[in-house]
């Protein structure tokens, strides 16, 4: 199960590392490639997280055994209901990779009209709910280096989309959270 983990961890890390590379009809310009820097801690981390939340690995996967496994579940959900909001809102204009696409257009609707990174907050609840569902403290404090990490990549893809949109950006900046919610 552990070399299980690494075997996915590096496979999905050599796929993020080439994407930015291909170059891709529908995307105006050059993917960021600096993203590098963020795509490579924030899965070492997410890896770490794991490792320290499930130990062994031998846990089973689901159990609703005591609160905090359903307080974690429950996390796990919301996670996944607001990522798929604003998948559903963000439309052609996601991408994996930070770049800007054909007919790109600006989303200030749905839940980019409260925060302007939905799916990076929807991620990080998720990726909380995990030692929450383990009880794992150690797991729970990790996840806050996930913030750094996340705060480089919003610094990146914020810059190229006031490249792109300019003062409208500017402006959708001035009225939202950045990442969380009545936070920041
Ligand atoms: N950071 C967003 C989107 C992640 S997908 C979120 O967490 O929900 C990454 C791509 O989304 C980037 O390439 C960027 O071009 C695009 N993007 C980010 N915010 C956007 C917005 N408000 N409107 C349109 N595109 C956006």
């Amino acid at each position: 199960m552990v070399s299980e983990v690494w075997v996915v961890t590096s496979a999905v890390l050599i796929v993020a590392l080439i994407l930015p590379y291909l170059k891709k009809k529908d995307t105006t310009g050059n993917p960021r490639k600096e993203d590098v820097f963020f795509q490579v801690p924030a899965l070492l981390v997410l890896t770490v997280i794991l490792f320290v939340s499930f130990g062994n690995l031998s846990y089973p996967l689901f159990s609703i055994r005591s609160p905090m496994n359903v307080a974690g579940a429950l996390m796990f959900i919301v996670s996944l209901i607001i990522r798929l909001s604003a998948h559903v809102t963000i439309n052609t204009n996601y991408s994996w990779t930070l770049e800007i696409r054909e007919g790109h257009t600006l989303v200030e609707d749905g839940l980019y009209r409260y925060v302007r990174h939905p799916i990076y907050f929807g991620t990080f609840i998720g990726v909380m709910a995990i030692p929450i569902y383990m009880s794992s403290l150690p797991g729970f404090l990790l996840c806050f280096l996930a913030i750094p990490v996340l705060n480089y990549r919003i610094g990146i893809e914020e810059r190229m989309l006031i490249e792109e949109f300019g003062e409208e950006y500017e402006r959708y900046k001035e009225r939202t959270w950045r990442l969380f919610p009545y936070i920041y």
